[in-house]
């Protein structure tokens, strides 16, 4: 994983499951990691087991809700090290439910997290990216942003969109400034993403789902290997789901 030496890396929803496991494996490479969350002493932990363990590791509180954090965040990349080579948009949650329950509160939290997030993600390091000729932007999707299942819709529908704005980014960007954009979709996934479901007809799947979740060390793999092909290979897309998940 040579590519991956020496890269600056920041990662929102760097406080637990596919975001903590892609900062450490992306550190024990050789990467140097910007954290990002809400949860600063969650990142104040996770900063300090990567740097005991030898790699190199900053965090930042940031809500991705916030054009002015991420701004603020990329800022504080740019002041620690010079430059961002690699953005993992991860931050996300997932409160699914039935359209009928009419959980508008969610819908919009949904809405403002997934899709505006990775927006404000993009806002902060693109006109940096340009000026250097230089970069990937990595957005965490979903299955579900590939197929809908009743309760899913708004969680879908956000997950199209990332995968809509990641795909028009790389059609944009890749040919004239040479930014690789990559887009990542995982299946169920040990974290704590079922934590934001308020549904109680969906809190009542969770078992199941969780009987048959991977590691988030799978993503953080898939992740890693985007970062390191060669600079002239953009890894568009990556599905991965656990084999037995229909
Ligand atoms: P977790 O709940 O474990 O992690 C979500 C992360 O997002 C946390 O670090 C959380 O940090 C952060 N986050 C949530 N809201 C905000 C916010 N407003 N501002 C900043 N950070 C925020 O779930 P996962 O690791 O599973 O989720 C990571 C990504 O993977 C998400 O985009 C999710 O949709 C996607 N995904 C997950 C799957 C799964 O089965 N687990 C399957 C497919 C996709 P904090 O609360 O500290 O801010």
């Amino acid at each position: 994983m040579d590519q991956i030496k020496d890269k600056v890396i920041l990662i929102t929803g760097a406080s637990s499951g596919i975001g903590e496991a892609t900062a450490k494996l992306l550190a024990q490479y050789g990467g140097k990691v910007v954290l990002a969350a809400r949860r600063e002493e969650r990142l104040q932990a996770l900063t300090a087991e990567i740097n005991q363990l030898g790699g190199e590791a900053v965090f930042h509180k940031a809500d991705v809700t916030s054009s002015a954090d991420m701004e603020k965040l990329a800022q504080f990349a740019l002041q620690q090290y010079g430059r961002i080579d690699v953005l993992v948009n991860n931050a996300g949650i997932m409160p699914v439910s039935r359209l009928s329950e009419l959980r508008v509160a969610d819908w919009e939290r949904m809405i403002d997290v997934n899709i505006k997030g990775v927006l404000y993600g993009i806002a902060a390091v693109l006109p940096m990216m340009k000026q250097q000729q230089a970069g990937h932007i990595i957005n965490v999707a979903s299955v579900a942003g590939h197929e809908i299942s009743p309760t899913s819709s708004v969680y879908s529908a956000s997950k199209f969109a990332v995968r809509a704005i990641t795909e028009g980014l790389r059609q944009e960007e890749s040919p004239s400034s040479r930014i690789r954009s990559t887009i990542i979709s995982p299946g169920m996934t040990e974290s704590e993403l079922l934590n934001t479901v308020t549904s109680p007809e969906v809190q009542a799947m969770a078992g199941p789902i969780k009987q048959l979740a991977m590691s988030p060390n799978a993503i953080a793999r898939a992740i890693a290997y985007a970062i390191n092909e060669p600079e002239e290979i953009g890894v568009n897309e990556i599905i991965l789901r656990p084999t037995a998940q229909p």
